[in-house]
């Protein structure tokens, strides 16, 4: 009686599934559990078990008994939703020809304020580059004065491939390459998509833009960078913004900063977006450290240079008012509608 069960088990799994209708699960249904069907047959086998297995047979059974009814119940509801589909999919045919009721896409709302930065640098004067997203070790860490035993290698968790290489951790990783094809006369933008193993929140996200720029000459100085700042804060955001140099530290610049702007929403008041203080971090900046200019062979002692490194979905969270970074990535189309602007 217990094989007759098991095989029964066995035998309604296969079936089941080559089910494919609605009238192919009735036609189940009633083989197995109708008036005559396989389990009241077995029903009638029950009666000749003995007393002291009865028990277990009984619960046998009611498990296989609930088991077809639940399976059974499962994959109608499957199959009416996919009947349900169909016929709406009939009612209202398609024609593919025609053009989209909302009319075009839109822009994602980092693409254009992106675009918006890139703009003001360009009429400033600035080329833009473009970085690779899969990187060298030593592009991404030597180049920029980060060497192997640096604890600054320990600030970024790193997504390494198998062949050495890695996922760019910031844009810095095309400093040297951009450095050397332009020389000691270099004034350049490079926008980039930039990976980190960060663990989520409303903060960080594993992928995200960074914007770097970086000027080159001869007497550059801290009042050039804090000047091309303020000039690109004005142009983001249609009005006067101040900003502050606080000290800061990184191995590509020496000496580091962090720069900080005045609060675009309370003017420098206080407001939640700025947490009360009036000021928001802005981006990591400095003058670029000799050894970077070395790397690139650009001689130290006779050019000198700034760097910054503009956290681009900052800027975007800060001119939309969006509070967590992970929408920018979350390809939500109620959210991206609300950015629309004509391609
Ligand atoms: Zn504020």
């Amino acid at each position: 009686m217990k094989q007759k069960i098991e095989e029964l088990n066995k035998e309604f799994d296969e079936n089941v599934a080559k089910v494919d209708s609605a009238e192919g699960l009735e036609n189940l249904r009633l083989e197995y559990m109708g008036k005559k069907g396989k389990v009241a047959l077995l029903m009638q086998d029950f009666k000749n078990v003995k007393d002291e297995a009865k028990k277990e047979i009984g619960m046998l059974v009611n498990a296989l008994k609930n088991k077809i009814e639940t399976k059974i119940s499962e994959f109608k509801e499957k199959i009416t939703d996919k009947l349900n589909e169909k016929e709406e999919f009939n009612a209202k045919p398609i024609d593919f020809s025609l053009p989209v009721s909302d009319g075009v896409g839109s822009l994602h709302p980092r693409t254009i304020i992106l675009k918006e930065v890139e703009d003001v640098f360009v009429s400033m004067g600035f080329n833009v580059e473009d970085g690779y997203e899969i990187e060298t070790e030593y592009n991404n860490f030597d180049a920029v004065n980060v060497p192997a035993n640096h604890p600054a290698r320990d600030m970024q968790d790193t997504f390494w491939l198998d062949n050495g290489e890695l996922l760019k951790t910031h844009t810095s990783a095309a400093q040297n390459r951009i450095l050397r094809k332009y020389g000691p006369h270099c004034k350049v933008i490079f926008p980039g998509r930039c990976f980190r193993n960060e663990s989520l929140d409303a903060g960080h996200e594993n992928t995200f833009f960074q914007m770097e720029g970086i000027v080159v000459s001869e007497n550059v100085s801290v009042s050039n960078l804090i000047y091309f700042m303020k000039e690109m804060l004005k142009g983001v955001f249609k009005k006067d913004i101040e900003v502050r140099l606080r000290p800061g530290f990184f191995p590509f610049t020496e000496p580091s900063f962090e720069l900080d702007a005045s609060c675009a929403f309370c003017g420098g008041k206080g407001c939640p977006s700025c947490g009360g203080s009036g000021w928001i971090e802005l981006c990591p900046c400095g003058m670029i450290h000799p050894n970077v200019l070395r790397n690139a062979g650009i001689d130290p002692e006779k050019y000198t240079g700034f760097a910054f490194g503009l956290g681009a979905d900052r800027l975007v969270m800060l001119k939309t008012g969006l509070n967590d970074i992970r929408h920018l990535n979350s390809g939500n189309v109620k959210l991206l509608k609300q950015f629309k602007t004509k391609i």
